[in-house]
């Protein structure tokens, strides 16, 4: 062996020897709750896939699963803490049977919108309280793109009274599932997939989904065309979950990639999905005549607000760590409902009073 190949093979093993970790490869996989086709929920996955394997030259590979895979839509939690996936991509509030404080990280009904929701996150205490909630699954989580106010859902029927939502069957998941309940719907949470062949079988009358951008395309308004706006789920926050042994296991340089590409794809899913509503909006009315936009009237709104209070003071009561969020999480909303309004209401208003 000459000396310049001897030089080059101690500056390989040194190499290697730096870096023992990075040079192994590395495959995870990621269960989501939607079909893999469904953008926008399901692109941060994908997105984040992507990125993941970029920037570590092919060495940390994710392969996405969509419900069409795996058949558990709504197991997800239960299989990232199992370790049969290492990852997740969901919505927290469909844990609220498990502990109803993973409601905070998606949205409750009459809630923050997604700036004020985010600055509680990340500089108020969301994100210490969402460590708080999900140590016990062995799961690290994180936010997962979010879709901004949605849409109240599409009714068969016109809502014009408090009374005409009594019996009503209907998909809405959450606390404004529990909401509507108080109310007397039958209340029931339907995964991405069935909610189309539910509606139009009439196991369900009504059934809240995202907005325009993702439910036009279903084909809601087929069946139901009365199309409401919303007060129940004003910051909807997708969840990527991650299991805690996987992770800690990971060199620290694919750690901060990771959590760096959930991020960067998290923000994308929410312009992805405004984009797509302002597209959507922009076209309905021409292409989708028979579709009627209405907003519940003032008495079916202060009866829906009445029966959020009623559930919120309900879990208060009985859960020292729900008393504790709802709390800290209705003082950030007053405080900042205040500036949102003189920043963005009095531009919105000073632009309506420039078209008149
Ligand atoms: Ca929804």
């Amino acid at each position: 062996m000459n000396k310049t190949i001897k030089v080059a093979a101690l500056l390989g093993a040194v190499a290697l020897m730096a870096t023992p970790l990075a040079a192994k490869k590395i495959k995870w996989k990621l269960a989501e709750t939607w079909p893999s086709t469904l953008t926008p929920l399901a692109s941060p996955p994908a997105k984040v896939a992507a990125l993941v394997k970029e920037m570590t030259d092919g060495k940390f590979i994710i392969k996405v699963e969509g419900k069409e895979k795996h058949k558990a839509p709504l197991g997800i939690l239960d299989m990232v803490k199992g370790g049969q996936y290492q990852m997740g991509h969901s919505g927290s509030y469909y844990w609220k049977g498990k502990d109803i404080n993973t409601v905070w990280f998606t949205t409750v009904p009459f809630g923050m919108t997604p700036s004020e929701q985010y600055a509680w996150f990340y500089y108020g205490n969301g994100k210490k309280y969402m460590k708080e909630v999900y140590d016990k699954f062995g799961v690290y989580n994180y936010p997962g793109g979010n879709t901004g106010n949605q849409m109240g859902g599409w009714f068969r029927k016109e809502i014009k009274t408090p009374a005409d939502l009594k019996g009503l069957k209907m998909r809405i998941p959450g606390l404004a599932g529990e909401v509507m309940a108080k109310l007397g719907v039958n209340v029931t949470n339907i995964p991405a997939g069935e909610l189309y062949t539910s509606l139009d079988r009439g196991t369900i009358d009504a059934l809240e989904w995202v907005g325009p951008g993702m439910d036009i395309k279903m084909g809601f308004y087929k069946v139901a065309p009365y199309y409401y706006t919303g007060w129940h789920e004003p910051a909807s926050e997708m969840q990527f979950m991650v299991n805690k042994k996987a992770f800690d296991k990971l060199p620290k340089n694919y750690q901060v990639i990771l959590e760096t590409a959930m991020k960067a794809a998290s923000f994308d899913m929410y312009v992805e999905n405004f984009a797509a509503s302002v597209d959507a909006w922009a076209k309905m009315k021409k292409d989708y005549p028979n579709i009627k936009v209405r907003t519940f009237p003032p008495a079916v709104i202060k009866a829906l607000k009445k029966a959020a209070d009623e559930v919120y003071a309900g879990y208060a009561a009985k859960n020292a760590k729900f008393k504790e969020i709802y709390t800290d999480y209705e003082a950030y909303m007053k405080k900042a409902r205040e500036w949102t309004m003189m920043m963005q209401g009095g531009y919105l208003k000073l632009n309506e009073e420039l078209a008149k």
